[in-house]
């Protein structure tokens, strides 16, 4: 098999990730790069472990993206959904198997495959009324998107208008800024009246303020993949974990200042990035102890998935 450059790109998580902790980006980024390989330093397959981790939120936003994903592809090829009951299939089918392979441990075997559950890899195990929660949140977003006026519109959709119904970023068409890859594909796009391109991206958790960023960054795709004006892009979150009744939608403005402004935003961050870098062609990093400081200890170690590797945490011990 070729070997897979480890290539600097841009996403709203990286970018996050960057500014909450250099340590826990250079595992991310760096560190982890070859540890999938048997022959590897065991730094390197500990940070590529622990950069598969998930946790019972994440279990709940996948196993939510997955179904309605799957809804709109049988929408789109069958003309029907053939999946007779969406939240029970996401809870036995994904949710349960995860926990399982979490509690098994299967992780050692391939963490690509059998990801990591933080709550059980560094405890304490997930109490029943948190997998219950668990379950019922995965339930409510599913059964909310179905009752959604978007999914009733998109039943009678002539389909040939869909653009992207959540490509894999293996699959997803790749946006360039100056040469450097920009992760951002939306979970849903289509062709609407009037030239106009509406994108959607499903929500598991509460409304935050880097969204509409993550939306910007939508339009930009659709603006340079798709050649859409920025002023016919209309931007969506549907958020998902609410109580029963109207959808909870926020729409937010493009136009060609706010997609310029993201792209001076975006070409700043290549250039931050760029500066803890010994190599910028090659994307070699400095050395961690120099340029990728830890943080003080406090909340974040609490949460964060390399914990293990700054010493801050450590996996539990199972029978
Ligand atoms: S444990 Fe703390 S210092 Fe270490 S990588 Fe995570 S957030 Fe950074």
């Amino acid at each position: 098999m070729a070997d897979i450059k480890n290539e600097l790109g841009w996403s709203r998580t990286r970018m996050g990730q960057f500014h909450s902790c250099k340590r826990s980006y250079y595992y991310q980024y760096y560190a982890k790069w070859g540890g999938w390989d048997y022959r590897a330093d065991e730094l390197s397959k500990t940070a590529y472990r622990l950069s598969k981790m998930t946790n019972l939120p994440m279990l709940v936003g996948t196993a939510v993206h997955t179904v309605i994903q799957h809804i709109l592809l049988d929408l789109k090829n069958i003309g029907r959904i053939d999946m007779p009951d969406p939240a029970y299939f996401a809870r036995k089918n994904l949710l349960t198997p995860a926990y399982r392979d979490g509690l098994a441990e299967r992780w050692r075997k391939s963490p690509k495959h059998h990801p990591p559950l933080a709550e059980l890899y560094y405890g304490p195990d997930p109490d029943p009324e948190t997998l219950k929660e668990s379950g019922r949140k995965t339930a409510n977003c599913i059964e909310n998107f179905l009752q959604s006026g978007i999914f009733r519109n998109l039943q009678d959709d002539d389909c040939s208008n869909w653009l992207a119904i959540e490509p894999s970023f293996e699959e997803a068409k790749q946006l360039k800024v100056d040469g450097n890859v920009v992760w951002a594909c939306p979970d849903f796009a289509r062709r609407v009246e009037g030239d106009v391109c509406e994108v959607w991206d499903w929500k598991t958790g509460k409304p935050r303020a880097e969204d509409e960023m993550q939306l910007l960054s939508y339009g930009l795709f659709a603006h340079e993949i798709w050649g859409f004006a920025p002023d016919q892009i209309k931007l969506c979150a549907l958020y998902l974990d609410k109580e029963p009744g109207p959808d909870s939608v926020v729409s937010y403005p493009c136009s060609r200042e706010r997609l310029d402004s993201l792209l001076v935003q975006i070409r700043s961050d290549f250039a931050e990035m760029n500066t803890l870098l010994s190599d910028p062609v090659q994307n070699i990093p400095h050395d961690p102890d120099s340029h990728f400081p830890m943080i003080p200890e406090g909340p974040t170690c609490g949460y964060c998935f390399f914990r293990q590797l700054c010493d801050r945490g450590a996996p539990q011990k199972r029978n």
